[in-house]
Protein backbone atom coordinates (compact mmCIF):
# COMPACT_ATOMS: atom_id res chain seq x y z
CA UNK A 1 0.00 0.00 0.00
CA UNK A 2 1.50 3.40 -0.82
CA UNK A 3 0.39 5.68 2.10
CA UNK A 4 -0.61 9.04 1.91
CA UNK A 5 -1.53 9.91 5.08
CA UNK A 6 0.81 8.26 7.19
CA UNK A 7 4.48 7.48 7.18
CA UNK A 8 6.07 4.44 8.19
CA UNK A 9 9.52 4.21 9.03
CA UNK A 10 11.55 1.35 10.43
CA UNK A 11 14.76 0.52 12.20
CA UNK A 12 16.49 -1.07 14.94
CA UNK A 13 14.02 -3.17 15.69
CA UNK A 14 11.60 0.05 15.99
CA UNK A 15 8.62 1.05 13.25
CA UNK A 16 7.35 4.30 13.65
CA UNK A 17 4.19 5.18 12.20
CA UNK A 18 3.48 8.64 11.81
CA UNK A 19 0.13 10.54 11.03
CA UNK A 20 1.18 13.07 8.06
CA UNK A 21 -1.12 15.65 7.79
CA UNK A 22 0.33 18.37 9.60
CA UNK A 23 -1.07 21.12 7.56
CA UNK A 24 -4.75 19.51 9.22
CA UNK A 25 -3.24 19.28 12.48
CA UNK A 26 -2.69 15.91 11.97
CA UNK A 27 -7.00 15.14 11.62
CA UNK A 28 -7.58 11.44 11.16
CA UNK A 29 -9.41 10.21 7.76
CA UNK A 30 -10.87 6.82 7.09
CA UNK A 31 -8.45 7.11 4.91
CA UNK A 32 -5.59 7.59 7.10
CA UNK A 33 -6.83 5.12 9.56
CA UNK A 34 -6.90 2.74 7.27
CA UNK A 35 -3.26 2.95 6.22
CA UNK A 36 -2.33 2.99 9.91
CA UNK A 37 -4.00 -0.33 10.89
CA UNK A 38 -2.31 -1.63 7.38
CA UNK A 39 0.90 0.24 8.94
CA UNK A 40 0.21 -2.09 11.90
CA UNK A 41 -0.58 -4.97 10.56
CA UNK A 42 3.02 -4.89 8.32
CA UNK A 43 4.74 -4.34 11.68
CA UNK A 44 3.24 -6.99 13.51
CA UNK A 45 4.19 -9.69 10.80
CA UNK A 46 7.91 -8.28 10.53
CA UNK A 47 9.78 -10.48 13.03
CA UNK A 48 12.67 -7.58 12.65
CA UNK A 49 10.28 -5.35 14.53
CA UNK A 50 10.12 -5.66 18.28
CA UNK A 51 8.03 -2.68 19.33
CA UNK A 52 6.05 0.24 17.72
CA UNK A 53 5.86 4.33 17.52
CA UNK A 54 2.89 6.05 17.14
CA UNK A 55 3.81 9.81 16.57
CA UNK A 56 2.60 12.83 14.55
CA UNK A 57 4.41 14.88 12.19
CA UNK A 58 4.45 18.50 13.08
CA UNK A 59 3.43 20.86 15.58
CA UNK A 60 0.60 18.58 16.95
CA UNK A 61 -0.02 14.51 17.65
CA UNK A 62 -3.93 14.78 16.71
CA UNK A 63 -6.72 17.06 16.88
CA UNK A 64 -9.35 14.03 16.11
CA UNK A 65 -11.19 13.16 13.64
CA UNK A 66 -11.62 15.62 10.30
CA UNK A 67 -14.69 17.07 10.54
CA UNK A 68 -14.40 18.88 7.49
CA UNK A 69 -13.89 15.70 5.53
CA UNK A 70 -17.11 13.83 7.83
CA UNK A 71 -19.40 16.99 6.13
CA UNK A 72 -18.13 15.96 2.74
CA UNK A 73 -18.80 12.33 2.56
CA UNK A 74 -20.73 10.90 5.92
CA UNK A 75 -23.37 13.64 6.55
CA UNK A 76 -26.40 11.88 5.43
CA UNK A 77 -24.79 8.67 6.49
CA UNK A 78 -28.02 6.31 7.98
CA UNK A 79 -27.85 4.58 11.36
CA UNK A 80 -26.88 1.55 9.81
CA UNK A 81 -24.29 2.91 7.48
CA UNK A 82 -22.59 4.71 10.50
CA UNK A 83 -22.81 1.65 12.91
CA UNK A 84 -20.56 -0.03 10.17
CA UNK A 85 -18.06 2.53 9.63
CA UNK A 86 -17.30 3.18 13.08
CA UNK A 87 -17.64 -0.66 14.33
CA UNK A 88 -14.51 -1.19 11.52
CA UNK A 89 -12.73 2.11 11.41
CA UNK A 90 -12.70 3.43 15.39
CA UNK A 91 -13.58 0.88 17.59
CA UNK A 92 -12.60 -2.03 15.64
CA UNK A 93 -9.04 -0.28 14.82
CA UNK A 94 -8.39 0.75 18.26
CA UNK A 95 -8.61 -2.90 19.71
CA UNK A 96 -6.31 -4.19 17.00
CA UNK A 97 -3.62 -1.20 18.57
CA UNK A 98 -4.69 -2.61 22.09
CA UNK A 99 -4.38 -6.53 21.10
CA UNK A 100 -1.40 -5.65 19.05
CA UNK A 101 1.27 -8.39 20.06
CA UNK A 102 3.99 -6.29 20.23
CA UNK A 103 4.82 -2.85 22.68
CA UNK A 104 3.16 0.52 21.32
CA UNK A 105 4.40 3.70 22.65
CA UNK A 106 2.70 7.01 22.04
CA UNK A 107 4.63 9.69 21.65
CA UNK A 108 2.43 12.84 21.59
CA UNK A 109 3.18 16.93 21.08
CA UNK A 110 0.48 19.63 20.94
CA UNK A 111 -2.61 18.41 20.34
CA UNK A 112 -3.89 15.09 21.37
CA UNK A 113 -7.83 15.60 20.79
CA UNK A 114 -10.87 13.12 21.04
CA UNK A 115 -10.66 10.58 18.28
CA UNK A 116 -5.98 10.89 18.61
CA UNK A 117 -6.56 11.24 22.31
CA UNK A 118 -8.42 7.58 21.56
CA UNK A 119 -5.62 6.17 19.68
CA UNK A 120 -2.86 7.42 21.74
CA UNK A 121 -4.43 6.04 24.74
CA UNK A 122 -4.62 2.48 23.14
CA UNK A 123 -0.88 2.50 23.04
CA UNK A 124 1.22 0.35 26.16
CA UNK A 125 3.00 3.78 26.84
CA UNK A 126 2.53 7.17 26.17
CA UNK A 127 5.80 9.74 26.62
CA UNK A 128 4.28 13.55 26.25
CA UNK A 129 6.06 16.57 25.37
CA UNK A 130 5.50 19.51 27.94
CA UNK A 131 3.60 21.37 25.30
CA UNK A 132 1.45 18.34 24.48
CA UNK A 133 -2.78 19.07 25.61
CA UNK A 134 -5.73 16.75 25.89
CA UNK A 135 -9.08 16.81 25.41
CA UNK A 136 -12.35 15.05 24.83
CA UNK A 137 -15.03 18.18 23.50
CA UNK A 138 -17.18 15.85 21.43
CA UNK A 139 -19.81 16.08 24.66
CA UNK A 140 -19.98 19.35 24.15
CA UNK A 141 -19.38 20.23 20.98
CA UNK A 142 -21.27 17.36 18.98
CA UNK A 143 -23.65 16.52 21.55
CA UNK A 144 -21.90 13.09 21.79
CA UNK A 145 -21.49 10.22 24.44
CA UNK A 146 -17.65 10.43 24.47
CA UNK A 147 -15.60 9.25 21.48
CA UNK A 148 -16.45 5.81 20.21
CA UNK A 149 -13.74 4.14 22.62
CA UNK A 150 -14.67 4.88 26.33
CA UNK A 151 -11.16 4.39 27.18
CA UNK A 152 -10.76 7.68 29.21
CA UNK A 153 -11.46 6.24 32.87
CA UNK A 154 -9.08 3.44 32.72
CA UNK A 155 -6.06 5.88 31.78
CA UNK A 156 -7.23 8.45 33.86
CA UNK A 157 -9.82 7.68 36.76
CA UNK A 158 -12.73 7.52 37.00
CA UNK A 159 -13.02 10.65 38.64
CA UNK A 160 -10.97 12.82 36.32
CA UNK A 161 -12.89 11.21 33.31
CA UNK A 162 -15.90 12.57 34.71
CA UNK A 163 -15.10 16.16 34.85
CA UNK A 164 -13.22 15.81 31.80
CA UNK A 165 -15.51 14.53 29.41
CA UNK A 166 -18.69 16.83 31.16
CA UNK A 167 -16.56 19.95 30.96
CA UNK A 168 -14.90 19.20 27.62
CA UNK A 169 -11.46 21.14 29.35
CA UNK A 170 -8.18 20.58 28.28
CA UNK A 171 -5.37 17.92 30.56
CA UNK A 172 -2.14 19.36 30.11
CA UNK A 173 0.80 16.53 29.89
CA UNK A 174 1.97 17.50 33.79
CA UNK A 175 -1.84 16.79 34.48
CA UNK A 176 -1.84 13.74 32.39
CA UNK A 177 1.17 12.09 34.27
CA UNK A 178 -0.30 13.22 37.46
CA UNK A 179 -3.03 10.87 37.07
CA UNK A 180 -1.13 8.36 35.22
CA UNK A 181 -2.42 8.99 31.85
CA UNK A 182 1.40 10.10 30.38
CA UNK A 183 4.14 7.99 31.42
CA UNK A 184 6.87 10.35 31.35
CA UNK A 185 6.70 14.52 30.41
CA UNK A 186 9.79 15.53 28.68
CA UNK A 187 10.82 19.23 26.99
CA UNK A 188 9.16 19.13 23.07
CA UNK A 189 13.45 18.97 22.22
CA UNK A 190 14.21 15.77 24.12
CA UNK A 191 10.82 13.88 23.11
CA UNK A 192 11.88 11.77 20.34
CA UNK A 193 15.67 10.81 21.81
CA UNK A 194 13.38 9.84 24.73
CA UNK A 195 10.78 7.58 22.88
CA UNK A 196 13.51 6.58 20.83
CA UNK A 197 15.53 5.06 24.17
CA UNK A 198 12.40 3.79 25.48
CA UNK A 199 12.02 1.82 22.49
CA UNK A 200 15.31 0.39 22.03
CA UNK A 201 15.63 -0.61 25.82
CA UNK A 202 12.35 -2.85 25.28
CA UNK A 203 13.31 -3.98 21.79
CA UNK A 204 16.31 -4.85 23.31
CA UNK A 205 14.38 -7.50 25.79
CA UNK A 206 13.54 -11.02 25.28
CA UNK A 207 10.55 -10.60 22.90
CA UNK A 208 8.21 -13.29 23.73
CA UNK A 209 8.78 -12.75 27.75
CA UNK A 210 7.43 -9.11 26.86
CA UNK A 211 4.39 -10.37 24.40
CA UNK A 212 3.16 -12.48 27.19
CA UNK A 213 3.91 -9.77 29.68
CA UNK A 214 1.37 -7.41 27.79
CA UNK A 215 -1.27 -10.26 27.04
CA UNK A 216 -1.27 -11.10 30.85
CA UNK A 217 -1.97 -7.48 31.65
CA UNK A 218 -4.63 -6.82 28.84
CA UNK A 219 -6.30 -10.03 30.05
CA UNK A 220 -6.52 -8.55 33.36
CA UNK A 221 -8.41 -5.86 31.60
CA UNK A 222 -10.76 -8.05 29.65
CA UNK A 223 -11.23 -10.37 33.19
CA UNK A 224 -12.11 -6.52 34.75
CA UNK A 225 -14.89 -6.46 32.22
CA UNK A 226 -12.86 -3.98 30.02
CA UNK A 227 -13.87 -5.21 26.62
CA UNK A 228 -17.42 -5.74 27.33
CA UNK A 229 -17.46 -2.29 28.82
CA UNK A 230 -16.18 -0.55 24.91
CA UNK A 231 -18.55 -2.75 23.21
CA UNK A 232 -21.35 -1.32 25.22
CA UNK A 233 -20.07 1.79 25.14
CA UNK A 234 -19.76 1.96 21.50
CA UNK A 235 -23.29 1.40 21.19
CA UNK A 236 -24.58 4.38 23.65
CA UNK A 237 -22.44 6.23 21.54
CA UNK A 238 -24.18 5.41 17.78
CA UNK A 239 -27.52 6.09 20.02
CA UNK A 240 -25.73 9.42 21.10
CA UNK A 241 -25.12 10.23 17.44
CA UNK A 242 -29.00 10.15 16.40
CA UNK A 243 -29.79 12.20 19.15
CA UNK A 244 -31.96 15.51 18.61
CA UNK A 245 -28.72 17.58 20.09
CA UNK A 246 -26.22 15.70 17.64
CA UNK A 247 -28.99 16.12 14.71
CA UNK A 248 -28.79 19.82 15.71
CA UNK A 249 -25.14 19.95 14.82
CA UNK A 250 -25.44 17.71 12.12
CA UNK A 251 -27.90 20.56 10.38
CA UNK A 252 -26.05 23.77 11.28
CA UNK A 253 -22.63 21.46 9.90
CA UNK A 254 -20.35 19.12 11.80
CA UNK A 255 -17.17 21.91 11.74
CA UNK A 256 -20.00 24.69 13.21
CA UNK A 257 -18.97 22.40 16.61
CA UNK A 258 -15.66 23.23 16.32
CA UNK A 259 -16.07 27.10 17.69
CA UNK A 260 -17.75 25.25 20.57
CA UNK A 261 -15.45 22.60 20.74
CA UNK A 262 -12.56 25.30 21.07
CA UNK A 263 -15.07 27.31 23.80
CA UNK A 264 -15.13 24.39 26.02
CA UNK A 265 -11.53 23.92 25.96
CA UNK A 266 -10.43 27.25 26.76
CA UNK A 267 -8.20 27.50 23.76
ZN1 LIG B 1 -19.08 8.37 16.32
Amino acid sequence: MQYQDILYETGEGIAWIWHNRPQQRNAETPRLLHELDDALTIAGNDPEIKVVVLGGKGDHFCAGHDLKEAEANRKEFTVEQRWALESKIYLGYSLRIHDFPKPTIAMVQGACIAGGFMVANMCDILIAAEDAFFSDPVVQSLGAAAVEVLIHPYVMGVRKAKEFLFTGGRLTAAEGERCGMVNRVVSRAELESTVHAIAQRIAAAPAFGIMLTKRSINRALDMSGFRDALAAHFDTHQLSHVSMDSNAVRDAGFTSSLGRAKAASGS
